[in-house]
């Protein structure tokens, strides 16, 4: 169900434009309007779900699917290929919007935790 607050959901309504760079039945990925790498892409599911605490077994597809999207966009890459693959889950974590998002980040090295 679509959260009528929600940026992203107003984005896969079509209601709020973005630079889609793929889409599939239950995946669009955009690309993020504040870039933090050369390559910043924004992998959502079109199934409005706050965020991973919340993820339900019958949901557990959209993340496996949210991962092999993830190779696919990395196929897209110059070699080798090397991404990084964040997802923030609550406020205190860093997440401005709720609702489940994979950051693709590529052509920036950034410090490993
Ligand atoms: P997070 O902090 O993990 O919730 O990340 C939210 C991301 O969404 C940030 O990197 C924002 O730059 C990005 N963002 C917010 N609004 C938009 C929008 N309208 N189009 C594309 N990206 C957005
Ligand atoms: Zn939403």
């Amino acid at each position: 169900m679509a959260d009528q607050d929600c940026i992203f959901c107003k984005i896969i309504a079509r209601e709020v434009p973005a630079q889609i760079i793929q889409e599939t039945e239950d995946i669009v990925v955009i690309k993020d309007i504040a870039p933090k790498a050369p390559v910043h892409y924004l992998i959502i599911p079109k199934k409005h779900i706050r965020d991973l605490r919340v993820l339900e077994p019958c949901d557990y597809n959209v993340v496996s699917n949210l991962l092999l999207m993830a190779q696919r966009l990395a196929k897209d890459l110059p070699q080798p290929g090397a991404f990084n693959l964040v997802s923030n889950n609550g406020r205190e974590a860093g997440q401005q919007v709720h609702h489940i998002h994979f950051h693709f980040l590529a052509g920036k090295q950034f410090p490993s935790l």
